[in-house]
């Protein structure tokens, strides 16, 4: 990485201003998921042994602009404390001239959260007086929020023209490490498989990747797309009619591309897809009218995992199917335990996409592959091939 990290800047006495991504799920005003919160305990505890202080901010939910306590990161603040085992300072405010005085009064050591950055609408319009009323909050800009970085936003963006340096904090130094390592010297066979329900979200991804791995591996809603492109039977599954003609390009783009592009041979179909219902197997060729595909089928999961066991890099984006139904989850699961038994073989594998993110955490095995992105919006754009304007704004080392 090109960017200066936490590791390259004094951070003793300094007022160590971090933007996190704390925009956890929330239940009666309890945090139900600190996964991101947890995240970013790496650089936090950093500051704090370096005797610096450490200021947070983020965003939580949509509160539009406006004050709406519902939307308050006090929760948030409440569980780092738990998780940090020492006292947070709750902020009332994100900027203003009482904030500014309370972060120099400050001890080392210390830590303070300011309240949701998206209570000001000028935060999102990425406004220059509210960035740098931001600045005003501390002495060295420090960038944790990878899941962020694909926005241009005050806090993320406008804010390091007003100060420096600006530092990428450990998570997002973990995140660009992972990706952009498997985007830029692959071990191979280098492996994409990309799933989800709508190859719009994946376009971008799949032209950007077409050339660069050996195999993408399609599974999930975007397959049925494909198929209709190519004159089959997709019953009542779901498209998107209007992206066939792409479809169509996106194979004969592979064609005559180093990528083998692999749709499944079957899907597991029913009549609806919900709980309960009966399912059963069909190849490709022989979907029926009534039929609803809600997941790849057998064959299709014993390729892809074998194809996955073998691979040396694996990136992976978008469930297999409706893996939220017990009976279409069989594919994300097998896609999940290949890509464990890829990593245990010294395989890089990297997930990247809130679903996908959320399946691996479903079968518990999100600690079992290299990396699981906490950025799904950030990482698919990284995917894409796109520079993040989070990450372009720090400082470079
Ligand atoms: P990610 O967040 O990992 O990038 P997406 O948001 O693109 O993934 O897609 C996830 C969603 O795709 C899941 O909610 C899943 O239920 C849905 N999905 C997967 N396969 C199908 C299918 N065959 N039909 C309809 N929806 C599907
Ligand atoms: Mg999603």
């Amino acid at each position: 990485m090109n960017k200066k990290t936490i590791d390259q800047v004094e951070l003793k006495g300094k007022r160590v201003l971090v933007r996190v991504d704390f925009n956890v799920p929330l239940d009666e005003g309890k945090v139900t998921d600190d996964t991101r919160i947890r995240e970013s305990l790496p650089t936090i505890q950093k500051i704090i042994a370096s005797g610096g202080k450490c200021i947070l901010m983020s965003h939580l939910g949509r509160p539009k602009g406006k004050r709406a306590m519902e939307f308050s990161l006090g929760p948030a603040a409440q569980r780092l404390a738990e998780l940090l085992k020492q006292q947070v300072i709750m902020a009332t405010e994100c900027v203003g001239a009482d904030i500014e005085k309370a972060t120099k009064r400050m001890d080392a050591g210390q830590v303070m959260m300011l309240e949701n950055l998206r209570f000001h609408p000028e935060e999102e319009k990425n406004d220059p007086g509210f960035s740098q009323q931001l600045a005003k909050l501390g002495d060295i800009y420090v960038n944790d929020a990878f899941g962020s970085a694909h926005r241009a936003h005050a806090s993320t963006e406008g804010i390091t023209k007003f100060l420096k340096p600006a530092v990428a904090g450990y998570l997002m130094k973990k995140e660009l490490d992972y990706l952009g390592r498997a985007l830029a010297e692959p071990a191979r066979p280098f492996v994409a498989v990309l799933g989800g329900s709508k190859i719009s979200g994946k376009i971008d991804v799949i032209g950007n990747l077409l050339g660069k791995v050996d195999t993408i591996l399609i599974g999930g809603g975007m397959a049925y797309t494909f198929f209709k492109a190519m004159g089959e039977e997709i019953g009542n599954s779901i498209v998107e009619l209007e992206k066939v003609d792409l479809a169509h390009s996106l194979i004969k783009g592979a064609a005559s591309s180093s990528t083998k592009l692999v749709l499944p041979a079957d899907s597991r179909v029913a009549e609806e897809l919900k709980a309960g219902v009966k399912t059963e197997v069909r190849s490709n060729r022989a979907l029926r009218e009534n039929d609803t595909a809600g997941d790849i089928g057998p064959e299709a999961e014993g390729n892809y995992a074998q194809i996955i066991r073998k691979a040396k890099t694996v990136v992976w984006n978008g469930p297999m199917g409706v893996f939220e139904i017990g009976e279409f989850a069989h594919g994300t699961q097998a896609v999940a335990e290949a890509l464990v038994e890829a990593t245990r073989a010294g395989a890089v594998t990297v997930v990247g996409g809130g679903d996908s993110a959320a399946a691996m955490k479903k079968f518990g095995l999100e600690d079992k592959v290299s990396h699981v992105s906490t950025g799904g919006g950030a990482s698919l754009e990284f995917l894409e091939g796109k520079q993040l304007p989070g990450v372009v704004a720090l400082t470079d080392s």
